[in-house]
């Protein structure tokens, strides 16, 4: 077992913001990810996915993300590049392929074990994200129908669905993006569980994050939270959804009651013949890392205050959501909460004594 002071799962952007503050606490850490080369998440998406912030609004600490060429929201391989250089920058120790299977609890320790060996750790980080737990809800027929079903972690070009019948199941970023990308190609029927709720025109990230980082504080006074993202909308306006928005090809339909061997089929019976459907439907955290801690959970993810796990206080989760820091599934909330995880993780018995020698 190799000893370390901290392991950091995950090298995505939240994995990268704590080990830039893990260095500014001479802390000794790994950080181990998964896949062959930087960017997280980011190496995968569809090609035509964009921020929804300007770059100067999308900064890990430290370091401000370099303007996008020629300016607006930067594409996917942007941030990738960004994320590469800000690794080297303040040269993190990624160890890269490296799976983590399971964490367990040794003695005084947690132990790490990987397809490349096992890490002795005072404490955790968990930076798994959710694009690797991609969600797709049960429909009655859903075995039935003889089309195309993909989510949207496979969803990569519109040119896939040229001449197509689409049906774009989400009410969210990710189906409002691929339904208006589809549009152009493709007949595209958007269905919604709701009727779609786009934010307004000048709410981007950078709102967003203020306005999730006042509602904590609202809930941390024990006041009652009016002001949430989740009262304004859904959907941040980039560029492509405006477009088709305003051209009124992003109009949804209620969500179908089942599908058939054709399509989906509506409660009254209409029934579409459709190509394909592609399930925009979200993604949950990435934990399976945890099971064998046995974690108390709470709305099905592991209960915490701020990121550290209620039931293993050497433990702390980062990046998923807002449950484990306000807007900290973004590049510019993340910061803030990976800044107090590493501040109370230095705080523990014992870590980084190896400094006071
Ligand atoms: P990830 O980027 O997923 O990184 C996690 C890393 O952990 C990966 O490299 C993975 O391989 C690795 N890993 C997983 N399991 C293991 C394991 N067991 N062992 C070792 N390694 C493992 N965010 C913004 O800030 N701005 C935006 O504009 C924005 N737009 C978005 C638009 C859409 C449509 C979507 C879907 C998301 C958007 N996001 C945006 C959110 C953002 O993409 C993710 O929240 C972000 O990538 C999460 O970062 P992360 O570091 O937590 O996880």
């Amino acid at each position: 077992m190799t000893p370390v002071d901290v392991v950091v799962v995950g090298a995505g952007q939240a994995g990268l913001a704590v080990g830039y503050y893990l260095r500014r606490a001479r802390l000794e850490f790994v950080v181990l990810d998964a896949q062959q080369s930087p960017g997280g998440a980011w190496r995968h998406g569809w090609d035509s996915l964009r921020l929804f912030s300007p770059a100067r609004y999308s900064s890990l600490p430290g370091w401000p993300m370099p303007p996008y060429p020629g300016g607006g929201y930067p594409a996917a391989g942007h941030v990738r590049d960004y994320l590469a250089a800000y690794e080297r920058r303040y040269e993190l120790p990624v160890h890269r392929p490296v799976r983590v299977g399971a964490i367990r609890r040794a003695g005084d320790r947690l132990a790490v074990g990987t397809d490349t060996g096992t890490w002795s750790a005072h404490a955790v980080i968990s930076a798994t994200g959710t694009w690797w737990r991609p969600f797709v809800p049960t429909v009655p027929g859903g075995t039935l129908f003889t089309g195309r079903q993909l989510h949207t972690a496979g969803y990569r070009t519109a040119d896939d669905f040229a001449g197509q019948r689409v049906v774009v199941v989400g009410g969210g970023n990710s189906g409002a993006q691929i339904a208006a990308d589809l549009h152009t190609v493709a007949a595209v029927t958007w269905v919604t569980r709701r009727p779609p709720r786009f934010l307004p025109d000048n709410v981007d990230g950078r709102a967003l994050f203020e306005i999730a980082t006042r509602r904590r504080r609202t809930l941390d006074a024990g006041h009652q939270d009016t002001s949430g993202v989740a009262g304004l909308g859904d959907i941040v306006v980039v560029p492509a959804v405006r477009r088709a928005r305003d051209a009124g090809v992003l109009r949804a339909r209620e969500m179908f009651a089942r599908l058939d061997h054709d399509g989906p089929v509506w409660t009254n019976g209409v029934a579409e013949p459709a190509d394909a459907v592609i399930w925009c439907t979200g993604f949950r955290p990435a934990l399976r890392h945890l099971a064998s801690l046995g974690l108390r959970t709470e709305y099905g993810v592991p209960a915490t205050d701020g990121t550290r796990a209620v039931a293993e206080p050497r433990l702390h989760l980062l990046g998923y959501g807002d449950w484990t820091g306000p807007a900290s599934a973004t590049l510019v909330g993340v910061g803030p909460t990976a800044r107090s995880a590493v501040a109370e993780i230095a705080a523990l018995p014992g870590i980084g004594a190896r400094w006071a020698d």
